[in-house]
């Protein structure tokens, strides 16, 4: 078969001895640790930290204004880095994710790429990191290997991110709680970096994060309003995307509660199961999928035996479990954007006794408007306490106007919450948030 060359630059083999690869932020501590087991296997890459009105400013120049928000945000941030001169921009590259889904997060990378031609910088290859096959010839060369140490990157830095979630609200002393986190990410890097990743090692460090987490001075002050926070990918976990939500709750008096990234992992693993079942899809590639989610969800296991047997702190909740949470809602199925995991998380926040939830979401994204803001009534009808606000994030969004919305929504819960101290039957219009 004629196979047509690709119209974009292509990055090949030799250069990786000396290109810089730029990445976005999303989720520093994960995307962290997934760079370091990136450069282990010679991809110079580099963990942009860019952020304010620049990076918005260059996705409205490069990216049509009906995009999504998310899409605005990393193309905004990669070509505000590609033109600040602080580059050789003849030996860079960037690297961008690609879900696969149906959603338009798979298509980014092409908005990227002509965003790069129109700013005069066509030659800088782009690599895409996705975990479908898609953009054979410009992905990142994905092995069984490879994918293995990008789990237990992942899983590192969920538990570093939960322990630092509750931790931060209840120790004055931020300064150690930032150090224990510093030092746990250089050595995490550092085992990474020479796949340090055995059985044994790892557990060993779980307890070890642990107990240094355990160890950080507390005020003693009584537990705080817990908040949860679920919506789409990227505004959902990232401070760019999000105005700071986590910050901001925490100076709010709030308690942060995020369900891990893996989880999103495992929804894509879980989508080709069903697959399967819808549409009968490949038996073979299924049976793969099969074992990849059962290890996923044995190593997820593990993560929650120690943190139990060792610490106070909240385990994640088992995928297994998170998967049917959904049921009564929405149906697996529905797996645009983060489809039915946005529905499946409020349920299991609201089970693990997280009743306020904010939900992140970006203006006009369909599919999270259906999973996130569409289920809240029939939630409420199910769930009288649940107390939920979904926060619309764009370019024009006014902050004051989220915040003040999610400060109402904190002053709601505190109000029933005082309320049921009292002992007071709370009539359901009170209940109501925003
Ligand atoms: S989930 Fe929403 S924001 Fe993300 S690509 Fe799809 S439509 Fe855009």
């Amino acid at each position: 078969m004629n196979k047509e060359k690709p119209s974009y630059p292509i990055f090949t083999e030799d250069m990786k001895k000396d290109y810089t690869i730029l990445v976005p932020t999303m989720i520093p501590l994960q995307i962290g640790l997934l760079t370091a087991v990136m450069r282990r296997y010679g991809y110079n890459t580099k963990m942009l930290e860019n952020s304010g009105s620049g990076v918005i400013e260059r996705g409205l120049k490069y990216v049509h204004n009906d995009i999504c928000y998310p899409a605005q945000l990393v193309i905004g941030q990669l070509m505000e880095a590609v033109e600040s001169g602080e580059y050789d921009t003849d030996k860079l590259a960037l690297l961008i994710t690609q879900t696969g889904g149906g959603c338009r997060a798979s298509n980014y990378i092409h908005l990227l790429r002509r965003a790069l031609a129109t700013a005069g910088y066509g030659h800088i290859p782009v690599i895409s990191l996705n975990f479908s096959s898609i953009e054979k010839g410009a992905a990142f060369k994905m092995t069984p290997s490879i994918l293995y140490q990008m789990m237990q990157a992942v899983l590192y830095g969920d538990l570093l991110m939960s322990l630092k979630n509750q931790t931060r609200p209840y120790t004055r002393d931020v300064d150690q709680l930032d150090a224990v986190i510093e030092k746990w990410m250089e050595k995490l890097e550092a085992e990474l970096l020479h796949g340090k990743i055995s059985r044994r090692r790892v557990r060993q460090n779980y307890r070890c994060i642990l107990r240094d987490f355990s160890a950080i001075p507390r005020t003693g002050e009584a537990r705080r309003l817990r908040v949860g926070i679920v919506g789409e990918i990227f505004v959902k976990f990232s401070p760019l995307g999000n105005n700071n939500l986590e910050e901001f709750l925490v100076k709010e008096g709030a308690e942060v509660v995020l369900p891990g990234f893996f989880d999103f992992c495992f929804y894509c693993v879980y989508n080709s199961l069903v697959d399967r079942r819808l549409y009968g899809t490949n038996a073979l590639v299924a049976a793969v999928y099969r074992i990849v989610y059962r290890l996923m969800l044995s190593r997820q296991k593990e993560i929650i035996r120690i943190m139990k047997k060792e610490s106070d702190y909240m385990p994640p909740t088992p995928f297994d479990h998170t998967a049917t949470l959904s049921d009564g809602f929405l149906d697996n199925g529905m797996k645009m954007g983060e489809g039915w995991l946005l529905t499946a998380e409020m349920v299991e926040l609201i089970e693990s006794g997280v009743e306020s939830i904010v939900c992140a979401q970006p203006f006009g994204c369909l599919p999270n408007h259906i999973a996130g803001k569409g289920m809240m009534k029939p939630m409420k009808e199910k769930y009288k306490n649940v107390n939920i606000v979904a926060i619309d994030y764009d370019s024009g969004a006014s902050r004051i106007n989220q915040e003040n919305r999610i400060k109402l929504m904190l002053a709601n819960a505190r109000d029933v919450a005082g309320q049921k101290e009292k002992g007071a039957t709370i009539p359901e219009k009170e209940k109501t948030p925003v």
